[in-house]
């Protein structure tokens, strides 16, 4: 079988609508992203057109709906368009957009399922990462909701809608993916209690809301515009919207995921151990093969004792482990808050690849340096040999920096080094090094 490659939409497409919870008209356009760079927000009727990445990391507020926020700039209500696109398994979009949330449409994410056909799905070259799940990861809620991710080959969700009216209670079992997304769960549509709706209106949500673009839910009954779409409609969306919370993780996951009084809330707290389990195994991708986890590691207080840099140049954040005197293993998580992005380059950030040398220097500085013959000197730059950059580095990667000196006498020290992302090696160099007295 060809190995599956990462995908973005083949054709630029708009679509208008209207928002749900500020009422305003909307314009969103999808256009094609670079491999790696997920998915990314543009609001276009502010100064600037700001960009918001959709990244765990960004979300703010989850209350009714998802929110993103990059500093003050803000997009809401982004988890049915972001369950379309990882429904349908695009990797890759930018989304412009000049309100800060996309069009409600009909409370599914059917509206988007049309923008994503008009727009067509495109392969890219480099190969797809998943997050294949092996060992089982869960939450629970103070109100008795659970996640848990468990290991399976494919995608596949179990989820119940239950609640406490006892009203409707579904049950959905389904192996989720581009071939049945659409037809199965995108056209489900949003459901909300009457009891909530008075609420709601009167803390100015869903202004744009209406029978149009909800059912609701009142006791027995249920009001709707038009029939319910599936039997079981509601555990449906309930579904869409754990895949469009679930989209803010870095890669596609493959494992049963189990579901029940789900909230995006809690989706979104699933999503973070989700992501905590995925840097442990990202970590334990060590190409240096064996390493004893002897010795002490360190984190970034102990990193900074030893060398003199400092935020915006501080490019190692922890030492995960030594090998004896030669070997170390260094992580830097790269986020969009790296002063560089801003300009390199904008609306489509990458990490310099001379930046990843320097967190090679940096890694290798702690490995001279930390003996205490060397201690309180500096490693300065004499040569830089073989460099490779082979593949771009992204906001939300994980850099591992991977060390090994290969001479360390008097004032003179090498070292060979590689970055590795998701355990394939991203840039890789020779350093030689003088050590002087600072
Ligand atoms: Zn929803």
């Amino acid at each position: 079988m060809a190995t599956p490659r990462e995908t973005t939409v083949e054709n630029e497409a708009s679509m208008m609508g209207t928002s749900l919870h500020s009422g305003s008209k909307v314009r969103l356009t999808i256009k094609p992203a670079v491999a790696g760079s997920g998915y990314h927000f543009r609001r276009m009727d502010l100064a600037d057109q700001p960009v918001i990445p959709a990244f765990l990391e960004k979300v703010k507020q989850v209350e009714r709906a998802t929110t993103l926020a990059e500093g003050s700039v803000k997009v809401s209500t982004v988890e049915h368009l972001l369950s379309a696109l990882r429904g349908l398994e695009i990797d890759n979009a930018m989304i412009e957009l000049d309100a800060n949330e996309p069009p409600i449409g009909d409370g599914s994410a059917a509206p988007f399922l049309e923008l994503l056909a008009k727009a067509g799905r495109k392969e890219l070259e480099a190969p797809r990462s998943v997050f294949q799940i092996k060992e089982p990861v869960w939450v629970t809620a103070p109100d008795g909701g659970y996640m848990a991710a468990l290991p399976h080959e494919g995608f596949k969700v179990s989820c119940t809608n239950a609640n406490n009216t006892a009203y409707h209670t579904q049950f959905l079992s389904i192996e989720v993916g581009a071939h049945n997304y659409a037809k199965e769960i995108g056209r489900a549509r949003t459901f909300v209690f009457y009891d909530e709706v008075e609420h709601l209106l009167g803390k100015g949500l869903i202004k744009g809301g209406s029978l149009e673009n909800a059912i609701v839910i009142r006791g027995e009954s249920i009001m709707s515009k038009e029939p319910l779409r599936y039997p079981d409609e509601f555990v449906r969306h309930k579904i869409l919207d754990v895949i469009g919370d679930l989209a803010l993780f870095p890669v596609p996951i493959r494992g049963h995921i189990l579901a029940a009084k789900t909230s995006h809330g809690l989706n979104l707290l699933f999503a973070k151990a989700l992501l905590k389990a995925y840097r442990a195994y990202q970590s334990s991708l060590m190409p240096v093969e064996n390493i004893p986890v002897g010795e002490r590691a360190m984190d970034t207080n102990d990193v900074m004792k030893i060398l003199p840099h400092r935020y915006p140049f501080l490019m190692v954040d922890r030492i995960l482990r030594f090998e004896g005197e030669t070997k170390a293993v260094g992580l830097k998580t790269v986020t969009i808050n790296e002063p560089y992005f801003q300009g390199h380059f904008p609306g489509h950030p990458i990490m310099p690849g001379v930046l990843q040398i320097e967190s090679i220097a940096q890694v290798a500085s702690i490995l001279l340096l930390r003996n205490t013959e060397n201690a309180g000197k500096l490693g300065y730059f004499m040569s830089v040999d073989r460099a490779k950059f082979r593949k771009p580095v992204m906001p939300g990667d994980v850099l591992i920096i991977q060390v090994e000196l290969t001479k360390s006498r008097g004032k003179i020290g090498k070292a060979t080094g590689q970055c590795l992302v998701n355990g394939e090696v991203v840039s890789e160099a020779e350093l030689m090094f003088a050590i002087m007295d600072r």
